[in-house]
């Protein structure tokens, strides 16, 4: 259950920074969802409950880095080659029980464990083969070529931690310390409506005064890519009497209740007024273009976010609230996006006292640095600015002016989700 508490809100006339609008989520909203096993084939993406630990060294056995010859460093003669003996062969999955490499040499291969009595591994590359004796040249450092047990983690080690929204290079650890199953958070569940009266769905004709629904498609999409359960329930019309009570009613199942559009000042527009109805408004104005207008409340102590209609503000909006709303909510620990610094190639006036983000692409300037080039559109209704732009350009809440060569920062669509 969530937690959203009902006091102080900041519903006021002036925008929120969007980081005061992200502390107060953390603060009004915890933990919603309960936890549930998984194999680790199944894992990938998921939100780990639990702080898997290692069971054993890992790797478990010191053991050969390449194909070549293991010795007992302290043999070989300082600064001159060195002639040994071949010995026995331990080959990767051999055991090492009772080989020893004595006052020779081993042949060892990727993967093998090492001798008791060696630590160190000439690459076959580096030596030459004289009949059953090995010449081993000078100036390799005693345990080079040896991965020793419990290098990568130790007996103990913590692998994965709770929270940590599983990777498959995750899945690779925990499969490494012998996890071959653990506890997750249940997928969160998110009710997902559209608001408008000139909203048609898909597949229906257009009639005069309408377009297609193109939001629902997308943030559906967005959400899926995170792991949510996206319930789809259709389009809202602007209406005053019935809107409260289908958000009231998405409330009883649902994690999170999702709509876009309807949240501005206009007159058509009834979502915030339903929420109030029915729940209260945590904040509904932030100080972001695109996307002023996101409304985050709570109804029935589910929280709700109303997203803005314009397509490219209902991206952002849901990358930079709704993301970490869902963070909190399902349990992971969140690492916010991190902007890349890039040349701009352009320049833009902006007002003080928001965040702004540009669409960019990105291109070689004329000296082979890599710079970000404005989409020549500004529209916030302009689909193919995002379709058509490589991610978005960040400019601070104060700097006015982004001049031609500053640095702004850049966050890859491809990177995001
Ligand atoms: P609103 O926030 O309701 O004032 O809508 C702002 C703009 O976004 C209007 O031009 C709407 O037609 C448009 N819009 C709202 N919802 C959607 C949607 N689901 N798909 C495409 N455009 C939308
Ligand atoms: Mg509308």
């Amino acid at each position: 259950m969530a937690q959203l508490s009902n006091d102080c809100f900041a519903v006021g006339e002036a925008p929120m920074a969007i980081e005061e609008a992200v502390a107060l989520i953390e603060q009004r909203v915890s933990v919603t969802v309960e936890s549930e096993p998984v194999a680790l084939g199944q894992a990938d993406g998921r939100i780990s409950a639990e702080n898997i630990c290692a069971t054993g060294d890992l790797p478990p056995f010191n053991n050969a880095a390449v194909d070549g010859y293991a010795v007992r460093h302290a043999l070989l003669a300082p600064g001159r080659e060195t002639v040994l003996r071949l010995g026995a062969r331990l080959a990767a999955g051999a055991s090492a029980e009772g080989v020893l490499a004595g006052d020779g040499v081993v042949r060892i291969f990727t993967g093998a464990p090492m001798p008791r009595d060696a630590e160190t591994v000439f690459m076959q590359e580096d030596v030459r083969v004289e009949g059953d004796h090995i010449v081993l040249p000078p100036g390799l450092k005693a345990g080079a070529n040896c991965r020793l047990a419990g290098e990568d983690v130790p007996r103990g080690g913590l692998v994965i931690p709770e929270g940590r929204r599983l990777r498959p290079q995750d899945l690779a650890l925990a499969a490494a310390v012998g996890c071959d199953a653990l506890t997750v958070r249940r997928r969160l569940r998110v009710a997902l409506f559209s608001t408008g009266d000139e909203l048609t769905e898909l597949g229906s004709p257009l009639r005069p005064g309408t377009i297609r629904d193109s939001n629902r498609v997308m943030l559906a999409a967005l959400l899926r890519r995170i792991g949510v359960e996206v319930v789809d329930l259709g389009i809202l019309r602007d209406d005053p009497a019935t809107l409260p009570a289908r958000l009231a009613a998405a409330a009883a199942d649902h994690d999170l209740i999702l709509t876009s559009g309807g949240v501005s000042a206009g007159e058509e527009d009834h979502v915030k007024a339903a929420v109030e109805a029915v729940g209260s408004l945590v904040f509904w104005r932030l100080a972001i273009r695109p996307g002023r207008p996101v409304a985050m409340g709570l109804i029935d102590h589910k929280p709700f976010v109303g997203l803005p209609g314009n397509p490219v503000a209902a991206y952002v909006t849901l990358l930079f609230v709704v993301r970490p709303l869902l963070a909190r909510l399902a349990g992971e620990t969140f690492v916010p996006p991190m902007a890349q610094p890039v040349r701009s190639a352009f320049t833009f006036r902006k007002r003080a006292g928001r965040r702004e983000f540009l669409r960019v692409s990105l291109a070689l300037g004329a000296d082979g640095v890599i710079e970000a080039r404005k989409f020549p559109k500004d529209g916030t209704g302009m689909l193919t600015s995002l379709t058509e732009s490589d991610g978005l350009a960040e400019l601070p809440d104060g700097a006015p002016i982004v001049s031609e060569g500053d640095i702004v920062g850049f966050y890859p669509h491809a990177t995001l989700w």
